[in-house]
């Protein structure tokens, strides 16, 4: 099973992955996640994109290709995979489409997540994020047991430096501008399946489950 995970930041993409995850078995390769690591970690690519995410806009299709299909050219998950924010262009995914062409493989469905902007909004800037472990929570719609600390690994809780309003109204932008061309350019193609991500994560998750078996 090849999945794309495709809607605006704070639609529930990462949320919506990690029950996928846990009921299909596919690998979950989020671009953001990888790029995080890489800034945490201080490499020399963490160092290339540090700024560019922290002012929410798009590192390079160059970058980002070349580290997708690195990415991609070691994974042998026996299930498959599930891309989450990418491609994020049309250029992205017109690669995206070469080089699963070459590598024989098909995608097996397009998940649309996407939700009011006032949701969006108010989503991002609730977020929090493990800094160990990387567990998601949201202090109003998914609160961790203690306050600012992980359920999960007990490691501290933080907001990610582009989850601010301001940013995320800047993120929301790029996606109308240069992601959401790719709804029309998947459905075309009869691969995409829309989702209504205002609804509750579990809710979500029924109408996902059910359009993947
Ligand atoms: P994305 O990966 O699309 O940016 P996330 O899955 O990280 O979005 O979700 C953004 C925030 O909104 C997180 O804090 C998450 O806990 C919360 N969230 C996600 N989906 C829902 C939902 N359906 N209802 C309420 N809150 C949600
Ligand atoms: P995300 O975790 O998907 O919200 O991504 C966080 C940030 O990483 C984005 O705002 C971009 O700056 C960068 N990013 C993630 N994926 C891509 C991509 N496919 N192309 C370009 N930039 C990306």
């Amino acid at each position: 099973m090849i999945l794309i995970l495709l809607g605006p930041p704070g639609a529930g993409k990462g949320s919506q992955a990690k029950l996928i995850v846990d009921e299909f078995k596919v690998n979950h390769i989020s671009t953001g996640d990888i790029f995080r690591k890489n800034i945490k970690e201080e490499t020399d690519l963490g160092l290339k994109v540090k700024d560019i995410i922290a002012k929410g806009e798009l590192v390079s299709d160059e970058l980002t290709n070349e580290l997708v299909f690195e990415t991609l050219s070691k994974e042998n998950t026996p299930a498959g995979f599930m891309l989450d924010g990418y491609p994020r262009n049309i250029n992205q995914a017109k690669a995206l489409d070469k080089w699963l062409e070459e590598n024989n493989k098909e995608v097996t469905e397009v998940i649309l997540v996407d939700a009011d902007v006032n949701v969006l909004i108010e989503r991002i800037s609730g977020r929090r994020v493990c800094k160990n472990c990387g567990a998601t929570y949201h202090v109003k719609n998914l609160p961790p047991k203690v306050e600012g600390i992980c359920d999960v690994c007990g490691n501290e809780l933080v907001q990610r430096p582009d989850d601010n309003e301001e940013t995320a109204r800047d993120r929301i932008e790029v996606y109308n501008e240069q992601t959401s061309p790719l709804i029309d350019y998947y459905e075309k193609s009869g691969r995409l399946a829309r989702f209504d991500g205002n609804e509750d994560i579990d809710v979500v998750y029924e109408h996902v489950r059910n359009s993947l078996k």
